[in-house]
């Protein structure tokens, strides 16, 4: 990062601007937003700058800006869109220690104005380095599609409203209510119409301050395949409410950004066959935290009932009355599938799906091989990477057909997705070359459907 952004106070402050044009106008539309004194600097000046001086909504001074202009100016904006008088400008006000913006050439700025979203008193600034113009004129209208224009006045009613508010106690019990306003109780009165906004939130504190404590609680959320984009919106505001989150090993950094900026963040990754965290110390974890009446975020890869270990975690919280609820998740396999194209079922092909584990806690997992070893069958095979040759071997010793398509999609759903297609023959030598060291999934009796391969230039990269 390079321009740190900061909201600088103008009240009674004076900005300065030389210029008459375009670029002036641009500028002078967002200055006026704020309560600075606007002093204006052109010879010629368009005839909305003459407006707003008649309006007094700022001060033309109709020759060029002199060094005697500067002093205790809080910032200077070169604007005449003339190379040479835009530098002479800027000299002169950076010798009065002014800061400096010249339109449109970042190289010599000081400052620079980035994209507003408007809802005042809330604002959002949008900066992209001067990288993307593009992109931050498509995240400003995104965030102005998301943002209700009745934010502003909602954050200007309830902003008179923070004493009387002060009555609840610090923390959750505050932020419930301030919840509560901002997005149900709020919005709701402000489409009956502006005065009803003020008794509602009289209303609103009253119930808030009369309600019993909250309880604590445990969600179970499925984190997804990595990719944050194939959230739930219910994970997302899980993680937007949680005091607590215990996640995995296999949640991605991206996925934790997500999580309310106050939570507590507890690691609790188990590696397949090395060091683990107990599971009794998670389960201990999840009923200090939930008595002491926090909400609990328990962020589980993929799907929470997918090799979640999910039942052991809901026993021990049930032991202690503690609510709980799941949330579910996209499983590894569902992402895996997509990225290859190909469906988990199909007609004529296989009517039933298995999910499996290549190991469990007691080592290799057996299951029913002869059914699977059947033509068309497919299995889903979760932690397999370790089992590769014994998973073959099983199936080999019950018939099943040393060509049967086989494909390992490694950090499904992530930018770093490899895919590996092989054979039930060449699996466990495949596998060893690939040396795929993220969450793999295999799948047995599946192969990448060849139009996905054609289709995109290299998206699936094939090891084998
Ligand atoms: N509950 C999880 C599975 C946990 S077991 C789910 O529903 O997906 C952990 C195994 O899941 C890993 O060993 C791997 O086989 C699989 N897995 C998890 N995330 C994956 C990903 N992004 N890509 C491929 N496999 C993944």
């Amino acid at each position: 990062m390079d321009h740190f952004p900061i909201f600088l106070a103008t009240s009674e402050q004076k900005i300065l601007l030389s210029g008459g044009g375009e670029a002036a106008l641009a500028k002078l539309r967002l200055l006026m937003k704020t309560k600075a004194e606007l002093h204006i600097f052109a010879p010629d000046a368009a005839p909305e700058i003459m407006e707003w001086q008649a309006a007094g909504k700022l001060t033309l001074h109709r020759r060029a800006l002199s060094a005697a202009d500067l002093p205790g100016a809080l910032l200077f904006y070169a604007a005449d869109e003339n190379d040479a008088l835009d530098a002479k400008n800027a000299a002169l006000a950076r010798a009065a220690g002014v800061l400096v913006n010249i339109v449109d050439n970042l190289h010599d700025s000081q400052f620079i104005t980035p994209a507003i979203v408007d809802r005042d008193p809330v604002t959002v600034a949008i900066g992209t380095e001067g990288a993307a113009p593009v992109l931050a004129r498509a995240i400003k209208a995104d965030l102005e599609e998301r943002l209700p224009v009745t934010l502003g006045p909602l954050a200007r009613i309830g902003k008179g409203f923070r004493k009387l508010a002060d009555a609840l106690p610090m923390g959750r019990a505050r932020r419930d209510f301030w919840r509560d306003y901002y997005f149900a109780a709020g919005p709701r009165a402000m489409a009956e119409g502006k005065d009803t906004v003020r008794p509602a939130l009289k209303d609103l504190l009253q119930a808030h301050l009369t309600r019993e404590a909250r309880a604590g609680h445990v969600a179970f959320v499925g984190g997804g395949p990595g990719d944050p984009e194939l959230l739930t919106l219910k994970a997302r505001r899980a993680l937007d409410e949680a005091d607590v989150v215990i996640y995995d090993r296999l949640i991605s950094p991206e996925i934790l950004e997500l999580a309310r900026r106050e939570a507590l963040m507890i690691d609790v990754g188990k590696e397949g066959f090395g060091p683990s965290t107990a599971q009794d110390h998670i389960n201990a974890l999840l009923v200090e935290h939930a008595q002491s009446g926090a909400q609990v975020v328990r962020l589980k890869s993929g799907d929470a009932t997918v090799f979640g270990r999910l039942d052991e975690e809901i026993d021990a919280v049930d032991a202690h009355d503690i609510g709980w609820h799941i949330v579910p998740g996209i499983t590894a396999a569902s992402a895996a599938v997509a990225g290859i194209g190909q469906s988990l079922t199909k007609r004529g092909r296989n009517a039933s799906v298995r999910f499996l584990t290549g190991h469990d806690m007691k080592g290799f997992a057996d299951h029913d091989w002869a059914a699977l070893a059947r033509p068309n069958e497919v299995a889903a095979i979760y932690m397999g990477k370790k089992s590769a040759r014994f998973v073959q071997g099983r199936l080999l010793m019950h018939g099943a057909d040393r060509a049967t398509p086989v494909t390992v999609i490694e950090n499904a759903s992530r930018a770093d997705q490899r895919v590996l297609s092989t054979t039930l023959n060449d699996l466990p030598r495949d596998l060893a070359d690939a040396e795929m060291t993220g969450p793999a999934l295999t799948f047995y009796g599946l192969a990448p459907r060849a139009a996905v391969q054609a289709a995109h230039e290299t998206p699936l990269e094939e090891l084998a």
